[in-house]
């Protein structure tokens, strides 16, 4: 009689990555420090690895370089973590010249190829900002073609979501000084991504046949920077090792045939569902933001 093993004991990977560092914030450059030491710190403390991609704008002030910004990247690299590149002022490929976009690319990793050099390391990832890698193939192909040319490659997401709505409802109530609110938006964070990462091991064993080592999305904000460690245990709950992006990358399955061009910026288990002919209802059952978090994020332009 075969056993059949629960699938929570199984084993499974997922590479974290954190975009727009130093950090994503409607605070300013006052709060860089604030958002990614602790989440710098966690990562060190539980021994996971991650990669984070830098929007190198952001170390400037004017034309001037911040020493306090670089030094955060800094420590991060100290702190055994990795970064990687995604673009200097975050432009969106979709309303952006190509000529405009690939000279973003370039600029985007001066400070931080700097920094990787420095260490006997190299600049080797790009993250497409809002996952926009172009509305045509040539487009597509013509950025990933100055990459390689430039010893980067790309680092794809399997595992999206809204954890950015998430995290404005949340930094709002952290300057409105609201704790009741933080604490319900963070626990139904939590939450939402345990049934997201759910959803994309369903999307996994559908699209693949298996459940295949996962590149979850995040980014470095306050919602992260205070409930990291629950949202990891969530994982480890479910069974996941943390893995790095050139670990999870070395599964064949990041070699299939992807012939997704496009408007959306969608996951590349999608993007080879797309490729295979799969669409529409097959992408079902996306967990959504709860109207709660909603109603906050749309509030966060407007004062306490
Ligand atoms: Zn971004």
């Amino acid at each position: 009689m075969a056993i059949t093993v629960p699938l929570e004991s199984q084993q499974r990977t997922v590479a974290l990555t954190f975009d727009d560092l130093p950090a994503n914030t409607i605070r300013g450059p006052d709060a860089y420090d604030t958002i990614l030491e602790p989440i710098m710190y966690d990562l060190q403390n539980l021994g996971v690895p991650a990669i984070g991609f830098v929007n190198e704008s952001k170390l400037y002030d004017g034309d001037r370089i911040v020493r306090d910004h670089v030094r955060l990247l800094e420590r991060w690299l100290e702190a055994g973590l990795a970064l990687g590149n995604h673009g200097y002022e975050h432009l969106d490929l979709h309303t952006t010249s190509l000529a405009t976009y690939l000279n973003d690319i370039d600029r985007g990793g001066e400070v931080t190829g700097n920094l990787l050099y420095q260490r006997g390391r190299a600049l080797e990832f790009y993250r497409h900002p809002m996952l926009h890698t172009g509305t045509t193939l040539a487009i597509r192909d013509s950025v990933s073609g100055h990459l390689t040319a430039t010893g980067m490659r790309v680092a794809p997401v399997t595992i999206d979501n809204q954890e950015w709505i998430f995290a404005r409802a949340y930094e709002r109530a952290v300057v409105c000084e609201d704790a009741q609110a933080q604490r319900d938006v963070a626990d139904l964070y939590v939450a939402y991504m345990d049934t997201m990462t759910g959803y994309y091991e369903a999307q996994s064993r559908a699209i693949v046949g298996r459940e295949i080592p996962q590149i979850l999305l995040l980014h470095a904000n306050q919602l992260n920077a205070d409930y990291l460690s629950p949202l990891l245990e969530r994982y480890r709950r479910r069974g996941y090792q943390f893995v790095t992006l050139e670990e999870a990358l070395a599964d064949p399955v990041y070699s299939r045939t992807d012939t997704y061009s496009g408007q959306g910026g969608i996951t590349w288990l999608h993007r080879w569902a797309l490729t295979d002919g799969k669409g529409g209802s097959f992408f079902a059952g996306e967990p959504s933001v709860p109207d709660i978090v909603q109603y906050l994020y749309n509030a966060a332009r407007t004062a306490c």
